[in-house]
Protein backbone atom coordinates (compact mmCIF):
# COMPACT_ATOMS: atom_id res chain seq x y z
CA UNK A 1 0.00 0.00 0.00
CA UNK A 2 1.47 3.23 -0.87
CA UNK A 3 -1.08 5.88 0.64
CA UNK A 4 1.51 8.82 0.16
CA UNK A 5 3.76 8.94 -2.38
CA UNK A 6 5.46 12.75 -1.62
CA UNK A 7 4.42 14.45 1.83
CA UNK A 8 4.52 17.97 2.00
CA UNK A 9 7.88 20.32 2.57
CA UNK A 10 7.49 22.13 5.53
CA UNK A 11 9.06 25.40 5.98
CA UNK A 12 9.03 27.81 9.27
CA UNK A 13 10.53 31.29 8.88
CA UNK A 14 11.60 34.03 11.48
CA UNK A 15 8.49 31.81 14.04
CA UNK A 16 9.12 33.35 17.03
CA UNK A 17 6.50 31.91 19.92
CA UNK A 18 5.69 34.17 22.93
CA UNK A 19 2.93 32.43 25.63
CA UNK A 20 0.00 34.45 26.64
CA UNK A 21 2.28 35.21 30.45
CA UNK A 22 5.03 36.47 28.46
CA UNK A 23 6.97 33.17 28.24
CA UNK A 24 9.46 33.43 25.05
CA UNK A 25 9.20 29.53 23.92
CA UNK A 26 11.17 30.08 20.91
CA UNK A 27 13.63 32.74 19.07
CA UNK A 28 13.17 33.29 16.20
CA UNK A 29 13.09 29.70 14.18
CA UNK A 30 14.10 28.91 10.75
CA UNK A 31 13.51 25.07 9.43
CA UNK A 32 13.39 23.48 6.28
CA UNK A 33 11.60 19.64 6.13
CA UNK A 34 11.99 18.09 2.94
CA UNK A 35 9.30 16.37 1.02
CA UNK A 36 9.09 12.49 2.44
CA UNK A 37 12.00 13.40 5.42
CA UNK A 38 12.09 11.99 8.99
CA UNK A 39 12.95 15.28 11.14
CA UNK A 40 13.89 14.33 14.82
CA UNK A 41 13.42 17.15 17.28
CA UNK A 42 15.45 16.52 19.72
CA UNK A 43 16.59 18.67 23.75
CA UNK A 44 15.84 18.55 26.86
CA UNK A 45 12.63 18.99 28.41
CA UNK A 46 11.52 22.96 27.93
CA UNK A 47 13.50 23.40 24.67
CA UNK A 48 10.64 23.99 22.29
CA UNK A 49 9.77 20.90 20.90
CA UNK A 50 6.65 20.52 21.49
CA UNK A 51 6.15 24.12 21.11
CA UNK A 52 7.82 23.86 16.90
CA UNK A 53 5.41 20.82 16.62
CA UNK A 54 2.45 22.23 17.52
CA UNK A 55 2.69 25.41 15.15
CA UNK A 56 2.59 23.28 12.62
CA UNK A 57 0.25 21.60 13.44
CA UNK A 58 -1.82 24.60 14.46
CA UNK A 59 -2.50 24.11 17.47
CA UNK A 60 -0.75 27.53 18.26
CA UNK A 61 0.19 30.51 15.95
CA UNK A 62 3.58 32.23 15.49
CA UNK A 63 4.12 35.98 16.83
CA UNK A 64 3.57 38.51 13.78
CA UNK A 65 5.64 38.03 11.36
CA UNK A 66 6.61 34.32 11.30
CA UNK A 67 5.33 32.00 8.64
CA UNK A 68 4.87 28.68 8.02
CA UNK A 69 4.94 26.94 4.70
CA UNK A 70 3.35 23.55 3.51
CA UNK A 71 4.77 23.31 -0.40
CA UNK A 72 5.15 26.59 -0.85
CA UNK A 73 1.89 27.50 0.63
CA UNK A 74 0.90 29.42 3.28
CA UNK A 75 -0.68 27.57 6.33
CA UNK A 76 0.42 29.99 9.13
CA UNK A 77 -3.00 30.91 9.49
CA UNK A 78 -4.68 27.99 8.59
CA UNK A 79 -6.94 26.22 10.94
CA UNK A 80 -5.44 22.55 12.08
CA UNK A 81 -8.37 20.77 10.28
CA UNK A 82 -7.58 22.20 7.06
CA UNK A 83 -3.51 21.56 7.39
CA UNK A 84 -4.09 17.89 6.19
CA UNK A 85 -1.73 16.94 8.96
CA UNK A 86 -1.97 12.99 11.20
CA UNK A 87 -1.06 13.46 14.81
CA UNK A 88 0.19 10.60 17.32
CA UNK A 89 0.72 11.53 20.78
CA UNK A 90 2.33 9.76 24.08
CA UNK A 91 -1.19 9.65 25.30
CA UNK A 92 -2.86 7.84 22.60
CA UNK A 93 -5.84 9.92 22.91
CA UNK A 94 -7.85 7.01 21.11
CA UNK A 95 -11.67 6.49 21.24
CA UNK A 96 -11.87 4.05 24.55
CA UNK A 97 -15.90 3.19 23.87
CA UNK A 98 -14.93 2.41 20.14
CA UNK A 99 -13.71 -1.07 18.07
CA UNK A 100 -10.16 -0.99 16.73
CA UNK A 101 -11.77 -0.68 13.44
CA UNK A 102 -14.13 2.32 14.25
CA UNK A 103 -10.84 4.33 15.76
CA UNK A 104 -9.13 3.49 12.75
CA UNK A 105 -11.72 4.26 10.25
CA UNK A 106 -12.81 7.63 12.11
CA UNK A 107 -11.18 9.95 10.44
CA UNK A 108 -12.39 8.38 6.79
CA UNK A 109 -15.78 8.50 8.20
CA UNK A 110 -15.63 12.59 9.65
CA UNK A 111 -14.37 12.87 5.35
CA UNK A 112 -17.43 11.49 4.38
CA UNK A 113 -15.60 8.47 2.58
CA UNK A 114 -18.00 5.97 1.30
CA UNK A 115 -19.11 2.70 4.09
CA UNK A 116 -17.87 0.51 1.76
CA UNK A 117 -14.88 2.14 0.83
CA UNK A 118 -14.01 3.02 4.49
CA UNK A 119 -14.33 -0.75 4.96
CA UNK A 120 -11.95 -1.81 2.45
CA UNK A 121 -8.89 0.71 3.11
CA UNK A 122 -9.60 -0.20 7.05
CA UNK A 123 -9.06 -3.57 6.54
CA UNK A 124 -5.79 -2.71 4.42
CA UNK A 125 -4.62 -0.80 7.12
CA UNK A 126 -5.27 -3.04 10.07
CA UNK A 127 -3.22 -6.02 8.06
CA UNK A 128 -0.63 -3.67 7.14
CA UNK A 129 -0.49 -2.68 10.80
CA UNK A 130 -0.78 -6.43 12.08
CA UNK A 131 -3.86 -5.71 13.90
CA UNK A 132 -6.33 -7.36 11.29
CA UNK A 133 -7.20 -9.83 14.43
CA UNK A 134 -7.64 -6.96 16.84
CA UNK A 135 -10.42 -5.09 14.78
CA UNK A 136 -12.98 -5.83 16.85
CA UNK A 137 -11.26 -5.51 20.53
CA UNK A 138 -12.36 -2.21 22.19
CA UNK A 139 -9.56 -0.17 23.43
CA UNK A 140 -9.11 -0.90 26.70
CA UNK A 141 -8.63 -4.60 25.59
CA UNK A 142 -5.18 -3.82 24.46
CA UNK A 143 -1.46 -3.35 25.39
CA UNK A 144 0.28 -0.26 25.43
CA UNK A 145 2.16 -1.40 22.49
CA UNK A 146 -1.02 -2.02 20.08
CA UNK A 147 -2.64 1.18 21.37
CA UNK A 148 0.51 2.93 19.91
CA UNK A 149 -0.22 0.92 16.30
CA UNK A 150 -3.75 2.09 16.43
CA UNK A 151 -2.64 5.35 16.93
CA UNK A 152 -0.38 5.39 14.41
CA UNK A 153 -3.03 3.60 11.82
CA UNK A 154 -5.56 6.23 12.41
CA UNK A 155 -3.32 8.82 11.82
CA UNK A 156 -2.50 7.74 8.67
CA UNK A 157 -4.70 6.17 7.21
CA UNK A 158 -6.34 9.73 6.11
CA UNK A 159 -3.13 9.91 3.74
CA UNK A 160 -1.62 12.87 5.71
CA UNK A 161 0.50 15.45 4.22
CA UNK A 162 2.04 15.88 7.01
CA UNK A 163 2.82 13.49 10.45
CA UNK A 164 3.45 14.93 13.21
CA UNK A 165 4.86 12.39 16.45
CA UNK A 166 5.25 13.52 20.03
CA UNK A 167 7.16 11.65 21.96
CA UNK A 168 5.00 8.29 21.14
CA UNK A 169 6.82 5.54 22.65
CA UNK A 170 7.52 7.23 26.23
CA UNK A 171 5.19 5.06 27.98
CA UNK A 172 6.01 1.91 26.51
CA UNK A 173 8.57 -0.33 28.27
CA UNK A 174 12.26 -1.24 26.34
CA UNK A 175 11.37 -4.03 24.36
CA UNK A 176 8.26 -2.70 22.89
CA UNK A 177 9.86 0.50 22.49
CA UNK A 178 12.84 -0.91 19.96
CA UNK A 179 10.32 -3.03 17.96
CA UNK A 180 7.83 -0.06 17.44
CA UNK A 181 10.46 2.10 16.77
CA UNK A 182 12.18 -0.39 14.07
CA UNK A 183 8.14 -0.71 12.72
CA UNK A 184 7.94 3.11 12.55
CA UNK A 185 11.19 3.45 10.63
CA UNK A 186 9.89 1.14 7.80
CA UNK A 187 6.56 2.48 7.51
CA UNK A 188 7.78 6.14 6.96
CA UNK A 189 10.04 5.25 4.75
CA UNK A 190 7.63 3.04 2.48
CA UNK A 191 4.78 5.65 2.65
CA UNK A 192 6.87 8.53 1.98
CA UNK A 193 5.42 10.82 3.98
CA UNK A 194 6.82 13.61 5.38
CA UNK A 195 7.24 13.31 9.38
CA UNK A 196 8.35 15.73 12.48
CA UNK A 197 9.00 13.42 15.61
CA UNK A 198 9.96 14.94 18.55
CA UNK A 199 11.63 12.79 21.28
CA UNK A 200 14.26 13.55 24.23
CA UNK A 201 16.00 10.01 23.68
CA UNK A 202 18.73 10.24 22.01
CA UNK A 203 18.81 6.57 20.75
CA UNK A 204 15.55 7.06 19.44
CA UNK A 205 16.47 10.63 17.05
CA UNK A 206 19.48 8.56 15.85
CA UNK A 207 17.11 5.59 14.84
CA UNK A 208 14.58 7.57 13.51
CA UNK A 209 15.96 10.79 11.98
CA UNK A 210 17.15 11.41 8.38
CA UNK A 211 17.98 14.75 9.81
CA UNK A 212 18.55 15.57 14.05
CA UNK A 213 17.98 19.43 15.07
CA UNK A 214 18.96 19.73 18.39
CA UNK A 215 17.14 22.40 20.44
CA UNK A 216 18.43 24.68 23.44
CA UNK A 217 16.62 26.70 24.99
CA UNK A 218 14.49 27.76 22.07
CA UNK A 219 17.03 27.63 19.32
CA UNK A 220 18.40 25.54 17.30
CA UNK A 221 21.54 24.30 18.30
CA UNK A 222 22.62 21.99 15.41
CA UNK A 223 20.87 20.44 12.88
CA UNK A 224 22.82 17.78 10.85
CA UNK A 225 22.12 14.16 10.01
CA UNK A 226 22.55 11.39 13.06
CA UNK A 227 26.07 10.78 12.32
CA UNK A 228 27.46 14.59 12.01
CA UNK A 229 25.36 15.21 15.28
CA UNK A 230 27.12 12.25 16.84
CA UNK A 231 30.57 12.43 15.34
CA UNK A 232 31.23 16.54 14.53
CA UNK A 233 28.88 18.40 17.26
CA UNK A 234 29.60 21.75 16.49
CA UNK A 235 28.92 22.91 20.23
CA UNK A 236 29.26 22.11 23.47
CA UNK A 237 25.98 21.83 24.30
CA UNK A 238 25.61 19.47 21.21
CA UNK A 239 28.34 16.95 22.42
CA UNK A 240 27.65 16.92 26.07
CA UNK A 241 23.97 16.32 25.31
CA UNK A 242 24.74 13.68 22.67
CA UNK A 243 26.13 9.76 23.87
CA UNK A 244 28.90 9.55 26.35
CA UNK A 245 31.79 11.79 25.88
CA UNK A 246 34.96 12.23 27.40
CA UNK A 247 35.85 16.14 28.03
CA UNK A 248 40.29 16.62 27.66
CA UNK A 249 41.38 20.83 28.59
CA UNK A 250 44.65 21.83 28.90
CA UNK A 251 47.80 23.80 27.87
CA UNK A 252 48.31 23.22 24.28
CA UNK A 253 52.26 23.64 22.62
CA UNK A 254 52.89 22.20 19.55
CA UNK A 255 49.95 19.87 19.19
CA UNK A 256 50.58 17.95 22.58
CA UNK A 257 48.19 18.56 25.50
CA UNK A 258 49.11 18.55 28.88
CA UNK A 259 47.05 16.87 30.97
CA UNK A 260 47.32 15.51 35.19
CA UNK A 261 47.23 12.22 33.42
CA UNK A 262 49.93 12.30 30.79
CA UNK A 263 49.83 14.10 27.25
CA UNK A 264 47.65 14.12 24.70
CA UNK A 265 49.61 14.06 21.34
CA UNK A 266 48.59 15.16 17.68
CA UNK A 267 45.66 17.26 18.94
CA UNK A 268 44.72 20.01 16.19
CA UNK A 269 44.59 23.38 18.62
CA UNK A 270 46.65 25.87 18.27
CA UNK A 271 49.11 26.41 21.43
CA UNK A 272 47.44 27.75 24.45
CA UNK A 273 44.82 26.50 26.41
CA UNK A 274 42.59 24.52 24.52
CA UNK A 275 39.56 21.40 24.68
CA UNK A 276 38.76 18.23 22.79
CA UNK A 277 36.51 15.71 23.03
CA UNK A 278 36.41 12.09 22.13
CA UNK A 279 33.66 8.95 22.60
CA UNK A 280 34.53 6.34 24.40
CA UNK A 281 34.76 3.57 21.78
CA UNK A 282 37.54 6.12 20.06
CA UNK A 283 39.41 5.22 22.89
CA UNK A 284 42.65 2.52 22.67
CA UNK A 285 43.95 0.91 25.81
CA UNK A 286 47.13 -0.11 25.55
CA UNK A 287 50.23 -0.79 27.35
CA UNK A 288 51.06 1.65 29.85
CA UNK A 289 55.06 1.50 29.01
CA UNK A 290 54.44 2.82 25.68
CA UNK A 291 51.66 5.68 26.66
CA UNK A 292 51.73 8.97 26.29
CA UNK A 293 48.66 9.22 28.87
CA UNK A 294 48.21 6.93 31.25
CA UNK A 295 45.92 5.78 34.62
CA UNK A 296 44.53 3.08 36.81
CA UNK A 297 41.32 1.24 36.29
CA UNK A 298 39.08 2.14 38.68
CA UNK A 299 35.61 0.76 37.69
CA UNK A 300 34.21 -1.66 35.19
CA UNK A 301 30.71 -2.59 33.66
CA UNK A 302 29.90 -5.12 31.52
CA UNK A 303 27.37 -4.27 29.14
CA UNK A 304 27.38 -7.46 27.23
CA UNK A 305 28.18 -6.25 23.33
CA UNK A 306 31.01 -4.29 25.38
CA UNK A 307 32.63 -3.12 28.56
CA UNK A 308 32.85 0.08 29.54
CA UNK A 309 35.69 0.87 32.10
CA UNK A 310 36.62 4.44 33.57
CA UNK A 311 39.91 5.43 34.11
CA UNK A 312 41.79 7.91 36.41
CA UNK A 313 45.23 9.20 36.50
CA UNK A 314 46.82 11.15 39.23
CA UNK A 315 44.67 14.29 39.62
CA UNK A 316 42.88 12.95 36.28
CA UNK A 317 39.47 13.42 35.74
CA UNK A 318 37.88 10.40 34.79
CA UNK A 319 38.00 8.57 31.05
CA UNK A 320 35.26 6.44 29.99
CA UNK A 321 35.91 4.01 27.49
CA UNK A 322 34.43 1.31 25.82
CA UNK A 323 36.08 -1.74 25.00
CA UNK A 324 35.19 -5.09 23.65
CA UNK A 325 33.01 -7.10 25.69
CA UNK A 326 35.53 -9.95 25.61
CA UNK A 327 37.86 -7.88 27.45
CA UNK A 328 39.34 -8.40 31.09
CA UNK A 329 40.11 -5.57 33.13
CA UNK A 330 40.58 -5.23 36.94
CA UNK A 331 40.25 -2.67 39.18
CA UNK A 332 43.32 -0.83 39.79
CA UNK A 333 45.02 -2.13 36.81
CA UNK A 334 47.35 -0.04 35.02
CA UNK A 335 46.76 1.18 31.76
CA UNK A 336 47.81 3.21 28.91
CA UNK A 337 45.38 5.13 26.86
CA UNK A 338 45.55 6.05 23.04
CA UNK A 339 43.50 8.68 20.96
CA UNK A 340 44.02 8.75 17.03
CA UNK A 341 43.95 12.39 16.15
CA UNK A 342 41.13 11.90 13.40
CA UNK A 343 39.06 10.33 16.71
CA UNK A 344 39.52 13.88 18.56
CA UNK A 345 36.17 16.35 18.36
CA UNK A 346 37.74 19.47 18.29
CA UNK A 347 35.22 22.36 18.08
CA UNK A 348 37.63 25.33 17.85
CA UNK A 349 38.94 25.40 14.79
CA UNK A 350 41.41 27.93 14.83
CA UNK A 351 44.08 25.17 14.19
CA UNK A 352 43.32 24.90 10.90
CA UNK A 353 44.70 28.36 9.87
CA UNK A 354 47.96 27.63 11.77
P1 LIG B 1 9.14 18.59 27.08
O1 LIG B 1 10.20 17.67 26.55
O2 LIG B 1 9.20 18.71 28.57
O3 LIG B 1 7.78 18.29 26.55
P2 LIG B 1 9.50 20.75 25.15
O4 LIG B 1 10.88 20.83 24.61
O5 LIG B 1 8.49 20.08 24.31
O6 LIG B 1 9.55 20.08 26.59
P3 LIG B 1 7.72 23.01 25.16
O7 LIG B 1 6.55 22.25 25.67
O8 LIG B 1 7.73 23.38 23.73
O9 LIG B 1 9.08 22.24 25.51
O10 LIG B 1 7.89 24.31 26.05
C1 LIG B 1 8.83 25.33 25.74
C2 LIG B 1 8.72 26.42 26.80
O11 LIG B 1 7.45 27.08 26.69
C3 LIG B 1 8.80 25.91 28.22
O12 LIG B 1 9.49 26.88 28.98
C4 LIG B 1 7.33 25.82 28.65
O13 LIG B 1 7.22 25.98 30.05
C5 LIG B 1 6.74 26.99 27.90
N1 LIG B 1 5.31 26.79 27.57
C6 LIG B 1 4.78 25.77 26.86
N2 LIG B 1 3.45 25.93 26.72
C7 LIG B 1 3.14 27.08 27.38
C8 LIG B 1 1.92 27.82 27.60
N3 LIG B 1 0.76 27.39 27.10
N4 LIG B 1 2.00 28.96 28.31
C9 LIG B 1 3.18 29.41 28.80
N5 LIG B 1 4.35 28.78 28.62
C10 LIG B 1 4.34 27.63 27.92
Amino acid sequence: MNINEHGASIRLEGCTKTFADGTLALHPLDLSVQAGETLVLLGPSGCGKTTTLRLIAGLEFPDDGGRILFDDEDVTHTPIEKRNVGMVFQSYALFPNMTVAENVGYGLKVQKVKAAEVKQRVSEMLEMMELGALAHRRIDQLSGGQRQRVALARAIITSPRVLLLDEPLTALDAILRDRLRADINSLLRRLGITAIYVTHDQDEAMALGDRIVVMDHGRVSQIGSPKEIYFAPQNDFVADFIGQINTFEGQVSCSDMRLPGGVLSGVALADGQGKVYCRPEDIEVINSANAGLRGQVHQTQFIGDRNRIWVKGANHERVVIDTDGRSEFKVGQEVGLQIRPEQMIVLDRRAESV
